[in-house]
């Protein structure tokens, strides 16, 4: 079922795995950010990729002859290769077409509060992302499908990362297409304005009724065709949201603590890691389990500092 395609322009060389009409390119390491994997759809009728990520540059003639991109969601590692498909329509749910339309709809996505970041990521996204905004993306909601000839791919709504996350599947095919709800060991990103903990919850639990066969996540893990094993890294994913949670009650059991103190702290990353987007990353993902505490008691919030009841 694996095979190699050479990569253009290099020696290296894109692993790849089929299933019917539908093919897997692996990124680099496995599809580790800042790569992904690519997933080309080949209808009788229409070709369509699912995504577009900086290994989709080096498959050559079978990604550029695609004539219709679905993106799952909108970020800069799922865009890069948008740059070679000018003329051809981009279909975004609708919750993130705005970040697919304009720089400024992406930051506001992002939620990037340091204007004087954002020229510095704008650069870094063109370098290493060949960033380009798609003015004419085009809206899909919850349900959606596309007819390809003899395949087809419907969507499904699986918010939480972004407003917008979809998981697309491939019939007759019954691939799944779950894209950042990628099972790391990392665990669920919920870090930007556009993310929400409570919607991932839902979108996680909800995951196993999509009849699918194959599960592919755009990143590291990759494949997966046993769903014993799907559901035992789907439960381990989902068990890092307790994980967090019950590190951060430890954080409040040894002293009472401001939001502020308790982002110094770090609960994604390890106490030191910094990076320019770690700060609101944290503060989002941390003011998010707070208010789930504070919601169900276990947590008591006063004059900005929060305890553990
Ligand atoms: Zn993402």
């Amino acid at each position: 079922m694996s095979s190699v395609a050479s990569r253009s322009g290099s020696r290296e060389q894109v692993q790849r795995a089929d299933f019917g009409r539908v093919s897997v390119f692996f990124g680099e390491k496995n599809g580790k950010y800042p790569d992904a994997n690519q997933v080309l759809v080949r209808g009788s009728d229409t070709r369509a990729a699912l995504d577009a990520p900086i290994v989709s540059n080096y498959i050559g003639a079978e990604f550029d002859a695609t004539e219709l991109v679905i993106m799952g969601h909108i970020h800069e590692d799922h865009m890069a290769g948008l740059h070679r498909l000018p003329d051809v329509p981009v279909h975004v749910h609708e919750a993130d077409l705005e970040a697919a339309r304009s720089w400024e709809g992406l930051l506001a996505a992002f939620g990037t509060t340091d204007q004087t970041r954002v020229s510095e990521m704008l650069a870094r996204f063109t370098r290493d992302f060949f960033y380009t905004p798609q003015p004419g993306a085009r809206g899909y909601v919850d349900g959606a499908s596309w007819d390809l000839g003899q395949v087809q791919i419907r969507a499904f709504h699986m918010p939480g990362h972004t407003a917008g996350h979809c998981v697309l599947l491939v019939e007759p095919e019954g691939v799944a297409f779950i894209g950042d709800i990628d099972l790391t060991g990392f665990g669920p990103y919920y870090g930007d304005a556009s993310s929400s903990l409570s919607d991932f919850r839902r979108s996680l639990a909800r995951l196993p009724d999509i009849p699918a066969k194959v599960w592919i996540t755009a990143h590291h893990r990759g494949v997966y065709t046993d769903r014993a094993r799907f559901m035992q890294d789907l439960a381990a994913y989902a068990a890092k949201l307790d994980e967090r949670e019950q590190r951060l009650l430890e954080m409040l059991n040894e002293s009472p603590k401001t939001l502020v103190q308790l982002v110094e702290q770090r609960l994604l990353y390890p106490p030191g890691f910094d990076g320019p987007w770690v700060i609101d990353a944290e503060t989002r993902t941390i003011s998010q389990h707070l208010a789930e505490l504070v919601a169900d008691g276990r947590v008591q919030l006063r004059e900005g500092v929060y305890r553990s009841r």
